[in-house]
């Protein structure tokens, strides 16, 4: 348990460097009030999944079952083995899981994987989800995840801050992107596509590691010099409080007389159903 405060201050330490980041090299207005929401969702968020993937680790400890494979952090390792190949492993098998779960999201639960992508002041921070869908990822990522891989230390604790900036960074409108190592991994721009409002892109970049599971699995769109398009729902704007953030997979979504862009198809079969 002692990695909880380590893990707390790894993200804040990440959304802190790259907001800083978002205001330096911004590619437009930039409002510092639209990542207050996202605030309040890390804050409760955060804590909770740190606990569940501990809940998790000390049940697999309890019923005897041991991970197919323990990440040897704790230096049995020796060198960049320790420090950086076995982070990266452990972050490929978490990203395999994500890949499905977020498949899954898009074809059975897209009425709660919505409220994500309703979000058009998307950075760092403002990268919010439903309620319901980090209770999903703790049964369909973090369970999976354990029984694979564990990690039995904290020797690569620069290497774990390192992947909670990228996982931050990859919704952040900072005008850096990874050029060339972008075809390893996931960057702003790949994940900007993700969101995007217009139909081409629509369910392409499932991975928010590396782009390998989408190449494998036929999903894949590498984003063109300077493709940056504007994200959000074109029935959808994003919850403005509380009430419409809790309510948004159930509330109508009635398309506009002229939609400002294409429905998703997800969309456009809820429309014509009612
Ligand atoms: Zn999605
Ligand atoms: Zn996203």
């Amino acid at each position: 348990m002692d990695w909880i405060a380590p893990y707390l201050l790894g993200w804040s330490f990440a959304f802190a460097l790259i907001t800083a980041a978002e205001l330096l090299l911004p590619r437009g207005p930039e409002r510092i009030g639209n990542r207050l929401a996202g605030l309040g969702f890390w804050a409760l968020w955060l804590p909770v999944s740190a606990l569940v993937h501990a809940g998790y680790q000390h049940l697999w400890h309890w019923l005897g079952v041991a991970p197919l494979v323990v990440l040897p952090l704790d230096f049995t390792w020796t060198g960049i083995a320790a420090v950086v190949l076995a982070p990266l492993a452990g972050a490929l098998v978490y990203d395999f899981f994500f890949y499905w779960c977020h498949r899954a999201q898009h074809r059975w639960l897209w009425r709660y994987h919505a409220v994500h992508h309703a979000i058009r002041d998307l950075n760092a921070v403002n990268a919010y989800h439903h309620i319901s869908e980090p209770l999903l990822q703790a049964v369909l990522i973090l369970l999976p995840t354990s029984l694979i891989v564990s990690d039995t230390g904290q020797s690569a604790a620069a290497m774990v801050v390192l992947l909670h900036l990228h996982a931050s960074y990859i919704h952040s409108p900072v005008r850096f992107g990874f050029g060339p190592v972008g075809r390893l991994f996931v960057d702003n721009r790949y994940h900007r596509i993700h969101h995007s409002l217009e139909e081409r892109h629509f369910d392409r970049n499932f991975a928010a590691f590396t782009p390998l599971w989408d190449w494998l699995f036929g999903t894949i769109w590498f984003p063109r010099r300077g493709e940056w398009p504007a994200v959000g729902l074109a029935e959808a704007d994003q919850p403005r409080d509380l009430r419409e953030w809790l309510t948004l997979p159930w509330r109508p979504r009635a398309p506009q007389e002229e939609p400002a862009a294409p429905l998703r198809p997800q969309d456009r079969a809820a429309a014509a159903s009612g």
